[in-house]
C-alpha cells in the first residue's frame, strides 16, 4: 500500500517525467518537494523529442497532446496562441520539436512559479541507483552524490542502445550515425514508425540510395483519416476472453461500422478507452498470443501516420527508393561495407545485399532485462525489480508500484511511462502516459 509523503524523486526527465512534475506540482501542500532528475541538457525531450528536422512530426493530432490530463486543449490552445495553427484547421499534427518547447516552457513556468516555495528541484544528472531505505528511498547519481526521499518514479523511458545486431546497426542520429554518401544502399531494420523517421531524416541529408526496411510481415503503418470514433460502453466489451473470440467480436463490430458507411479507425479508436482494461483482463495466454500473432496487424492500425508524412513514404515506396521486405535478417558481415543475408517470410529463399549502414528501428520494446540504461539494470541485479511476464517491461501493480524478484511490491520505488508496458500495454502516447501520471499523483499525495 502506498502510504503518503512529500518528497517525490523522478528518475528521467523525459516527457513522462516532466508531465509527473506537472501533476504532482498541482498539489497545494507546501511541503511537497519534487525532484526531477534527467541525464540528458534537456528536459523533456527524451527519444521521442529530441529530434529538430521539421518533418518529424507528432503521428498524434495536436488535440490530443496535451500535458494535463484534466485539461486536454491545453497544447491545442498554446499553438492557437502563438499563431501556429489558425482557428478553423483542420487535424495539426505538430513537429516534435515543437513539443519539446511545449514543455520546456510547460517546465520553466513551472520553475519560476515554484522558486520561492522551493518546492521543484531540477537535477542535471545520470542517476546510478535506486535503493529502499528506512524512511523512503535513496538514489545516487553519477558525480557521487545522492538524494534522498519517500518516493522515487522510474521515468527512464526507452532504450537507447538498439537491441538487435549491436555493433553492426546502430540509432539513427547517435554518434555512430556519421556521413553517408548520397547513393549508399541502405537498410533498415523494422518497417513501423520509426523506419518511417529514419526515411525522413535520410531524405533531409540528401540520401538518394535505395532504403531496404525489413520487418516480418513488412508492413507499413496506416494513415490518420478524419473519423468518428463509434461510442462504446465498457459494458460492451467482452474482457478476459481468450483471444479468438475477442478478435471475432472485433471483426464483426468492424463489418458492422463499415456496412454503416464508416471506417475501421472508428472502431480502433472508439476501443481505445478501453485497451487497458482489455489487456489487463486477458489471461495470460491471450496476451502472449496476442504479442506473438496480432501485435504487428495491430501496431500498423492504432500508430497510424499524419497523412502527409503517408503519402511522402507511400511514393518512395511506388517509386523503388524504399524497399519493403517481409522476412529477417539472418546474417550480418562486416566485409569491406556490410553483408546482409536476408530470409524472406514463409520460404527458405535467401538474399544477400550489400549495404553501407544498417539502422535499428526496430520498435522502441526490447526485453528489459538486457537493457542499456544503468539504473533499470541496477534495479533488476539487486532483485528489486523483476521484468514483467512477456518482458515488455518493468513488472509493476495496477498502482506502478515496482514489484520485486521474490514478488514483494514496493511502497516506495514506483514506474510510469513505456517502463510500464507489461501491466498497462497501450502506455507509450501522451493522451495515456498524462492520465497514468494524474492518477498516480492523486496516490502518492492523497
Ligand atoms: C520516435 C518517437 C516518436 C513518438 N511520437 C509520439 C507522438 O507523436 N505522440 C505521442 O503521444 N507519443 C509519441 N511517442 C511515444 C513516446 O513514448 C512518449 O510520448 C514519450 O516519449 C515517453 O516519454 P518518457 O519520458 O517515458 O521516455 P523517454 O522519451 O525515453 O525519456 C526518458 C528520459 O529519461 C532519461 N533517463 C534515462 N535514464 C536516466 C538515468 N539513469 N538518469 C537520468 N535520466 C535518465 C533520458 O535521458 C530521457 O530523457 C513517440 C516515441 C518515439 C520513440
Amino acid at each position: 500500500m502506498i502510504g503518503r509523503g512529500n518528497s517525490i524523486i523522478v528518475v528521467g526527465g523525459g516527457a513522462s517525467g516532466v508531465v509527473l512534475a506537472a501533476h504532482l506540482l498541482k498539489s497545494p501542500n507546501p511541503d511537497l518537494r519534487v525532484t526531477l532528475i534527467e541525464k540528458r541538457p534537456h528536459f523533456g525531450q527524451g527519444m521521442a523529442y529530441s529530434t529538430l528536422l521539421s518533418a518529424h512530426v507528432l503521428n498524434v493530432r495536436a488535440s490530443l497532446m496535451s500535458a494535463y490530463a484534466d485539461d486536454p486543449e491545453n497544447f491545442a490552445r498554446w499553438v492557437l496562441e502563438r499563431g501556429l495553427v489558425k482557428p478553423d484547421q483542420g487535424p495539426f499534427y505538430a513537429p516534435r520539436s515543437l513539443y519539446a518547447r511545449y514543455l520546456k516552457e510547460l517546465l520553466d513556468d513551472l520553475e519560476e512559479r515554484e522558486r520561492e516555495a522551493a518546492r521543484l528541484r531540477l537535477i542535471r544528472e545520470e542517476s546510478l541507483s535506486i535503493s529502499p531505505t528506512s524512511s523512503g528511498v535513496e538514489v545516487t547519481l553519477a558525480n557521487g552524490t545522492s538524494v534522498v526521499g519517500h518516493f522515487a518514479v522510474l521515468a527512464t523511458g526507452h532504450d537507447e542502445q538498439p537491441g538487435a545486431f549491436q555493433g553492426r546497426a546502430i540509432r539513427m542520429g547517435s554518434d555512430a550515425d556519421t556521413v553517408l554518401e548520397p547513393e549508399a544502399p541502405v537498410l533498415v531494420l523494422g518497417t513501423g514508425l520509426s523506419m518511417v523517421d529514419a526515411f525522413l531524416s535520410l531524405e533531409q541529408r540528401g540520401h538518394r540510395g535505395e532504403i531496404v526496411a525489413v520487418s516480418r510481415r513488412g508492413l507499413l503503418p496506416s494513415p490518420h483519416r478524419k473519423g468518428n470514433p463509434i461510442k462504446l460502453d465498457i459494458a460492451d466489451i467482452p474482457l478476459g476472453t481468450e483471444l479468438s473470440y475477442f478478435i471475432g467480436w472485433f471483426r464483426n463490430l468492424i463489418r458492422d461500422n463499415q456496412k454503416a458507411g464508416g471506417d475501421w479507425r472508428d472502431v480502433v479508436d472508439g476501443l481505445r478507452p478501453f485497451n487497458q482494461k482489455i489487456w489487463q483482463n486477458w489471461p495470460s495466454s491471450a496476451k502472449r498470443r496476442f504479442v506473438e500473432h496480432t501485435k504487428a496487424w495491430w501496431d500498423i492500425h492504432r500508430h497510424r501516420m499524419a497523412p502527409e508524412v503517408y503519402g511522402r513514404v507511400t511514393r518512395a515506396v511506388r517509386s523503388g527508393r524504399i524497399r519493403l521486405v517481409a522476412g529477417r535478417v539472418v546474417d550480418i558481415e562486416p566485409d569491406g561495407g556490410l553483408t546482409v543475408t536476408i530470409q524472406q517470410r514463409g520460404t527458405q529463399a535467401l538474399e544477400t545485399l550489400e549495404v553501407a549502414r544498417i539502422y535499428d528501428c526496430m520498435g522502441i520494446a526490447r526485453d528489459i532485462s538486457k537493457t542499456s540504461n544503468g539504473v533499470v539494470r541496477s534495479l533488476v541485479e539487486r532483485g528489486l525489480a523483476r521484468p514483467d511476464p512477456l518482458r515488455l517491461g518493468l513488472d509493476v501493480t495496477a498502482k506502478c508500484e515496482m514489484i520485486a524478484a521474490d514478488g514483494t511490491v514496493s511502497s516506495k520505488i514506483l514506474a510510469v511511462g513505456p517502463l510500464t508496458r507489461g501491466t498497462f500495454f497501450e502506455i507509450d502516447a501522451i493522451p495515456d502516459i498524462r492520465v497514468q501520471c494524474a492518477k498516480l499523483s492523486k496516490q502518492l499525495l492523497g
